[in-house]
């Protein structure tokens, strides 16, 4: 596996197709969902009769080629696939101005939607604790196998059925940086209010770096309410640096002192002092409760009972329109160190695809192992 220099992976195993996307597939209903450069659509595989979902992606991006930042999310998507909690991939087709990435579809759509309900819609404490096992499930995989999200946010978080509550499946890999020992990432990415204050202060991300957001995720689950929003980014970013959090009682009203606790360990400026995942799945809060839906052998090659086959629900047909995308922050400058190398200070296209700016190490097993 070629690393480029801030820890994008740059080789992939799936086959690029080129025939006609609509040879195969048929767009069905309206749109499941849309981000800053892609738009998701529900479609039906002509020779399976399956549901699917298209992620159209541009390759230009504000006058510049973005193909190789949707090879990296190709790559960690076929990657991860042992990894339940990560949508599947399916297939992938190119034209002269997308590529297309056809993913296992899930239906439930967004937490946000449930995040941002009122009380009879909104998630239980309950539900919350079964999700956060299978969020951190999913992403303790990913931080085993050197792999952070980045980008972990109600947005990114779906669900393969709203009613009944289904499980989770992690999505979006567009910013998710492969961490290994070598790279040191610095980048400015991410979505205001889940940015983690490393990377405000342009210091190294890591596998922490997630871990920040999930206490903002688990937060939000269970308040409705983001911790660190303010009336601008400025203020956002402020709340951020300062670590600026409402516990009170009017804001956690009817949620366990467990849960604050929890979240407590996850909301800490330095990134060393935050829990891992592995150790939040031992946190008390997790364990309150039987896990009937957990998945106790996540290296097993299975994915849960309710995935890809479960009838569609009502929920899905009255979605709500699509949220308007959230800002994300520009990516900017990156850079990379190599230990004994000092600092390497460097544009981040300033090497070109399939040309690593170093030698290239042992290729790393390419299946994310669980
Ligand atoms: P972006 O990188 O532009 O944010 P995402 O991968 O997050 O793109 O997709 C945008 C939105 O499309 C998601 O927030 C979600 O609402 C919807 N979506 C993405 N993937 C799927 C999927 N596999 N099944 C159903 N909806 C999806
Ligand atoms: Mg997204």
């Amino acid at each position: 596996m070629r690393m480029s220099k801030n820890g994008m992976v740059t080789k992939i195993h799936t086959r690029i197709r080129t025939e006609p996307f609509t040879a195969n597939y048929e767009l069905v209903g309206r749109e499941l969902g849309r981000g800053k450069f892609a738009v998701v659509k529900k479609c039906i595989e002509k020779a399976t009769g399956k549901e699917h979902a298209a992620k159209f992606l541009r390759k230009r991006r504000k006058g510049e080629d973005c193909r190789m930042d949707i090879i990296n999310e190709i790559a960690v998507l076929e990657s991860a696939k042992a990894n339940p909690y990560v949508v599947a991939l399916h297939e992938v087709y190119e034209t002269s101005s997308e590529i297309i990435l056809v993913l296992e579809c899930a239906a439930g759509g967004e937490i946000f939607n449930q995040c941002v309900a009122d009380n009879d819609e909104a998630f239980t404490e309950k539900d919350v604790i079964r999700l956060a096992r299978q969020i951190l499930t999913g992403v303790s995989c990913l931080h085993r196998n050197n792999v952070v999200h980045l980008d972990l946010k109600p947005q990114n978080i779906l669900l393969t059925s709203a009613k009944p509550l289904g499980d989770i499946r992690i999505v979006d890999f567009g910013l998710s940086r492969r961490m290994d020992k070598v790279t040191e990432v610095r980048e400015i990415v991410g979505t205001p209010d889940y940015v983690a204050p490393e990377i405000l202060n342009y210091e190294p991300l890591s596998t922490a770096t997630d871990m920040w957001s999930i206490g903002v995720l688990t937060y939000v689950m269970l308040t409705g309410e983001s911790p660190f929003l303010g009336d601008d980014k400025q203020e956002t970013f402020l709340n951020i640096s300062q670590v600026n959090v409402d516990y009170s009682q009017d804001v956690f009203e009817g949620v366990s002192s467990l849960a604050v606790d929890f979240i407590k360990s996850l909301l800490l400026k330095n990134p060393r002092k935050r829990a891992t995942a592995e150790e939040c799945l031992k946190h008390p809060w997790l364990n309150s409760l039987p896990h009937p839906h957990s998945h106790p052998h996540p290296h097993l090659h299975t994915r849960p009972a309710s995935s890809l086959d479960e009838p569609e629900t009502s929920q899905s047909e009255s979605e709500p329109e699509s949220p308007a995308p959230s800002p994300e922050l520009d990516l900017i400058d990156s850079y990379l160190t190599y230990p004994g190398q000092g600092e390497l200070k460097t544009g981040r296209d300033a090497f070109s695809f399939g040309e690593p700016p170093f030698p290239t190490r042992p290729e790393i097993p390419q299946e994310l192992i669980c």
